[in-house]
């Protein structure tokens, strides 16, 4: 059985697991930001992450909201680029929004609320070979298993699988957003560094609620 919500402790640990993921893939989303952009992205999540680890190692978070608001200030004074501000408005509209325990349908609120922060601060839809591309079907499937009646954890892992396969479908995209889409025609053929982050985040989540007795 997995918990009937998720809170404090599945943040951290979903933390625990993105500073991990993102750490074992720095080399695979430098070089897919080389290949499209300016092989930064790696490195600025690392950067990013490794910062979240050491703000979290001290702090006492009362609920998964303050997490998220710490990771969101972390993330926007530390990672730079484009995907700093992205990430960092993205989890903090999803602080505003996770209220106390979170079931499947806080789980997809918070993910709309990302998705939305995401869309708002890039001015980017989906279809445009961006990170929205990972989180749109994130939130949909997300919504659609709380509607289903999941859990949050299935809810989680539905969201996971949804912005994996989303990253995956970025890969024949023209890129009309970010710096990807100064190739134009060029950028096609390549996966979005940002979706690809994007999905390794969602699938930690999903792994950290898994996680959760
Ligand atoms: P930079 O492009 O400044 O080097 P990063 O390499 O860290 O920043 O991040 C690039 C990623 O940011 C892209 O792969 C894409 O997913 C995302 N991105 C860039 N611009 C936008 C935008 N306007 N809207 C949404 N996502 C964007
Ligand atoms: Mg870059």
């Amino acid at each position: 059985m997995t918990a009937a919500t998720l809170g404090t402790a599945w943040a951290l640990d979903w933390m625990a697991r993105a500073a991990k993921v993102v750490s074992a893939n720095r080399i695979e989303l430098i070089e897919l930001d080389r290949a499209i952009g300016d092989g930064d992205h790696g490195e600025n999540m690392d950067r990013g992450f490794t910062a979240v680890t050491a703000k979290l190692a001290d702090a006492r978070p009362a609920d998964a909201a303050e997490v998220l608001k710490t990771v969101a200030t972390t993330l926007m004074s530390t990672v730079g680029g484009a995907a700093g501000p992205l990430y960092g408005t993205a989890f903090l509209r999803g602080a505003k929004v996770a209220d106390g325990e979170l079931d499947a349908a806080g789980v997809a609120g918070v993910l709309e609320a990302a998705l939305e922060g995401i869309k708002a601060r890039g001015k980017a839809e989906a279809g445009e070979k961006t990170m929205v591309d990972a989180w749109l079907p994130a939130a949909e499937a997300a919504r659609s298993a709380a509607g289903s009646g999941a859990g949050p954890a299935e809810a989680m892992r539905a969201a996971a699988d949804a912005a994996t396969a989303g990253a995956e479908a970025t890969e024949p995209l023209v890129a009309t957003k970010g710096r990807a889409s100064y190739l134009g025609e060029r950028s096609a053929g390549h996966r979005d560094p940002g979706a690809q982050s994007s999905a390794l985040l969602l699938v930690a989540a999903a792994e950290a609620a898994e996680a959760q007795a």
